[in-house]
């Protein structure tokens, strides 16, 4: 059964490839989600009646499973709010910065094609359509009665264009903490960026990475951990390193417990668990001893790369769906470095993919979507 709807599943996103309608919503609704970015529900122009009252059913329930406050910061994203506007926060918040694959889609190469059109990538052109992803990313804010620190989890290449967009939206100011999930260009590619924040908004900023991934940047950001190297007068970031071990540690009052997983045979990536959220952005298969800490899962963001089939390094669609099935979370946000969840690929339209998921729910009863950039959800941590 699993293993047969897995198939369907594939088959219906690769349908979906080549059957994929033109974008009809209303530019603004696209752009500013409003109560949907605050549940994981985008609006679709293209799903069915029955589709959409399952949707709305699902929004009211799974809204309040892993929501500290019931429809807490609804449409907070079509407002745009600023800190200042809404008073101090007791509302922790997990935000999408980025939601795809390292080049990012759209992908310029499809749309500089001289025969072809991609259509994911020609709607992900469009500012504020979900098939646009940047590198994957997500930022925790941490709300206490002390204080809010914002959480970063990963600075890839694209973390500027990330920040650029959501940092004003959302209200955000500070970078509290970033925890690296592992060395490559799209987890770390943007920690030379935050010398804006370093310079303009606040001393230094703190970093979290395994030793191995420490070692990495000791070459590909040698300037930034060694910081004698840099011409008198000139500005980087100003960074703290913490190396890591994977066992629980504490940022800024949050436990952390790193989730070992592999990501291609032989290297190791890191997830992550905050309370009862699990996120694992890199991997291809998780070591039987990680499992025991994916327990009691209320949300789990996990990497799922294509629709068809997983690569030497990333889940695709039918394994991550194989391993929902195995963790069991209340409710589950696929990311993808390419374009579906975390990483999601130009070979999957959200829409169309995010109407087939829903489908689990009704056989399975699988609360599954895709997550995209800017998605915001009220967390309890
Ligand atoms: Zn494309
Ligand atoms: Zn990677």
């Amino acid at each position: 059964m699993p293993r047969a709807a897995t198939g369907a599943i594939a088959a219906a996103l690769l349908r979906g490839k080549v059957t994929l309608m033109a974008a009809s919503a209303p530019r603004v609704a696209r752009a500013f989600p409003g109560l949907a970015a605050a549940t994981g529900f985008p609006p679709s122009a293209t799903s069915s009646p029955r589709l959409r009252l399952l949707r709305r059913l699902r929004t009211g329930a799974s809204a309040r499973s892993f929501c500290g406050v019931a429809g807490a910061s609804a449409g907070s994203a079509a407002t745009g709010f600023s800190a200042e506007e809404e008073g101090p926060r007791l509302q922790s918040e997990l935000i999408f910065l980025g939601t795809g694959t390292s080049e990012g889609i759209p992908r310029v190469s499809c749309l500089t094609h001289p025969t072809e059109t991609c259509h994911v990538c020609t709607k992900a052109a469009e500012l504020g359509n979900p098939n646009r992803r940047r590198n994957t990313s997500i930022l925790l804010r941490h709300a206490t009665p002390s204080g809010t620190a914002n959480i970063l989890v990963d600075a890839g290449k694209f973390f500027y264009h990330s920040a650029l967009q959501w940092f004003p939206a959302f209200g955000l100011r500070t970078v509290d903490a970033v925890i690296i999930t592992h060395s490559h260009a799209d987890a770390i590619g943007g920690l030379d960026c935050l010398r804006d924040w370093t310079n303009n908004v606040q001393p230094s900023v703190p970093i979290y990475v395994a030793e191995r991934d420490y070692e990495v940047m000791k070459m590909t950001h040698y300037y930034l951990i060694d910081t004698s190297v840099v011409i008198p007068g000139a500005a980087v970031s100003a960074l703290q390193f913490n190396v890591i071990k994977e066992e629980p540690f504490m940022v800024h009052n949050l436990e952390v417990i790193p989730l070992p997983v592999w990501h291609g045979q032989g290297y190791r990536s890191l997830g992550f668990r905050f309370a009862d959220i699990c996120y694992i952005s890199d991997v291809s298969d998780i070591p039987e001893e990680t499992y025991k800490l994916l327990e009691n899962c209320e949300l789990l963001i996990m990497d799922a790369l294509r629709p068809d089939r997983s690569s030497s390094t990333h889940f695709g669609l039918p394994r991550a769906l194989e391993e929902v099935r195995k963790i069991k979370p209340k409710k589950t946000l696929f990311t993808g470095r390419n374009s579906l969840t975390t990483r999601m690929m130009h070979l999957m339209d959200h829409e169309k993919v995010n109407d087939d998921l829903a489908r689990l729910m009704e056989t399975e009863g699988l609360d599954i979507q895709l997550s995209y950039d800017g998605l915001r959800i009220p967390v309890r941590l």
